[in-house]
């Protein structure tokens, strides 16, 4: 095994790939790609047995250009500053590339979750939520938290109390922190934002006939075989979305190995059974790899990989073994610059994960316009939308003389619910996502990595220079 660079330096070298692409001053490159801050958090936890354990936890800033900024928390053994400031970075790009109008922030702690009570959890991020607060680390105008590995609505909703508990009388208090339960201020669609945004991603990526040429492939995600890693928040929704469209999903990954079946493995059943104690290796397979080697299941025959668990974990190493032609990166970083070099040069056409889950933060923006306008989406307009189609089936009707049934005023007399409208912005989110990387890609001929990021540096750019900051 090669060692691994730095996930912050693999996350700067295709920064400087695609910066090389566009015409800015080099001062501007290094205050574009410099982290602002970092925070490091230490702070004792009393145990369930009244030991006292010391948590170490953090919080980057990586770029203040718009305020204020945002990204995940997660919760994990692994967890480091180099860690939170590379994903903070990501989190720059990735909001400049689908326009939602942020810096980025990416927070961790250190902690293996499931050495936990639940008791000791709700300690835990209670704490961390104070401990920012002391550092103004938090709040609906500086740094908006959301869900990240191990993070669920449970721990966002602890955060999202401390928080206002904290903050006695800040009308826009639930706007501090996204991914909130729905009675607690959250949105409709959050949950399944991810997925469904790695499934539209996936959806346009194999729409191009050209591309797809490329790879031998027909257009469509009808038939497309998959291997999904990771049947978390992100994996489980996406690959229901993507077998709903008519992929077929041959293997899941997860953290006790790896199950293979040509004819196709339902998520749902997969999920249910995990969820109630069970493991991927006592289901119906035609293939598993046990424990650790689960990760040789990255290599097994598919028409499109979707990473959606760690970083780092397609590399140098493993790439030249890469079966798939399309890799959709759901996880943030999972593939390193080496391995990324080594899978263009064999011709695998990569959706990047600065595009391709950026449906995660797109609909925590929506939640966050929710917490600062107080209104539902929808509220307003979804019955005058309603009864104003009705009228309009109606005239029809009077001019034709002609009467719809029942099933054609169903279909068209309607408003859209806060769901809908969730939706078809994080739809359109994708789509208009995807034709600036594809048209930039075309534009300098470089693949959609290097052209996500240059589109997004671009963005960051012109926020400096139009206050005056750059020339
Ligand atoms: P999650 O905790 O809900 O799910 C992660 C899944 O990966 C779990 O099922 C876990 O068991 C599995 N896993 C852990 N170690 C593994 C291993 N060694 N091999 C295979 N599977 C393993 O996390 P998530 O929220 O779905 O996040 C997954 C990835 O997506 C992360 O990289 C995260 O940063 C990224 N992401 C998440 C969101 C979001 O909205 N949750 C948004 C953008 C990006």
């Amino acid at each position: 095994m090669t060692a691994l660079p730095r996930f912050f330096e693999q996350v700067n070298r295709y920064f400087d790939s695609a910066a090389e692409l566009l015409d800015l001053p080099d001062g501007l490159l290094r205050q574009i790609r410099t982290c602002n801050a970092v925070y490091h958090l230490s702070y004792p936890l009393r145990r369930d047995d009244g030991s006292i354990e010391v948590i170490h936890a953090w919080r980057a800033h990586h770029s203040l250009h718009r305020l204020p900024v945002k990204g995940g928390f997660r919760l994990t053994e692994h967890a480091s500053e180099d860690e939170v400031t590379a994903l903070a970075a990501l989190m720059t790009y990735k909001c400049a590339l689908v326009d939602v109008p942020y810096g980025g922030a990416k927070g961790a702690i250190r902690i293996e979750k499931s050495n936990y009570s639940d008791g000791e959890l709700e300690r835990i991020i209670r704490r961390y939520t104070f401990e920012l607060n002391q550092r103004k680390a938090i709040g609906p105008g500086l740094d908006v938290p959301g869900p990240d590995m191990g993070v669920s609505a449970r721990e966002i909703a602890w955060m999202s109390d401390t928080y206002t508990a904290l903050e006695h009388g800040e009308i826009a208090a639930p706007g501090a922190v996204t991914g909130k339960p729905v009675s607690q201020g959250g949105v409709r669609g959050r949950v399944e934002a991810t997925g469904l945004g790695v499934y539209y991603g996936l959806r346009e990526t194999v729409a191009q006939a050209d591309d797809m040429k490329e790879l031998s492939l027909e257009p469509g995600l009808d038939g497309k075989r998959v291997v999904v890693q990771g049947l978390g928040n992100v994996g489980a929704h996406a690959a229901r979305y993507l077998r709903d469209d008519g992929a077929i999903i041959v293997g899941i990954i997860e953290r006790e190995g790896a199950i293979y079946c040509a004819s196709g493995l339902d998520p749902d059943e997969v999920e249910a059974h995990r969820r109630d104690g069970g493991s991927i290796l006592e289901l119906d397979a035609d293939h598993r790899l046990e424990g650790k080697d689960g990760v040789n299941g990255l290599e097994w025959d598919c028409d499109i990989l979707v990473p959606a668990a760690l970083e780092s974990v397609i590399t140098a190493d493993n790439a030249p073994r890469i079966q798939a032609k399309i890799i959709g990166e759901g996880a943030n970083g999972p593939t390193t610059a080496d391995a990324d070099a080594i899978l263009r040069e064999r011709g695998v056409l990569q959706v990047p994960d600065m595009y391709l889950n950026a449906g995660g933060v797109t609909v925590s923006y929506f939640e966050w316009v929710k917490n600062l306008s107080h209104v539902r989406f929808g509220r307003m307009d979804r019955r005058f939308t309603q009864a104003a189609h009705g009228r309009i089936l109606a005239a029809v009707e009077d001019l034709t003389g002609k009467s719809f049934n029942g099933d054609v005023v169903d279909r068209v007399a309607v408003g859209a619910s806060e769901e809908d409208l969730v939706f078809s912005g994080l739809e359109e989110t994708m789509i208009s996502g995807f034709e600036q990387i594809r048209q930039m890609a075309k534009l300098h001929a470089v693949d959609y990595r290097r052209a996500a990021f240059a589109a997004a540096i671009g963005k960051v750019a012109n926020s400096y220079r139009e206050r005056g900051i750059f020339p």
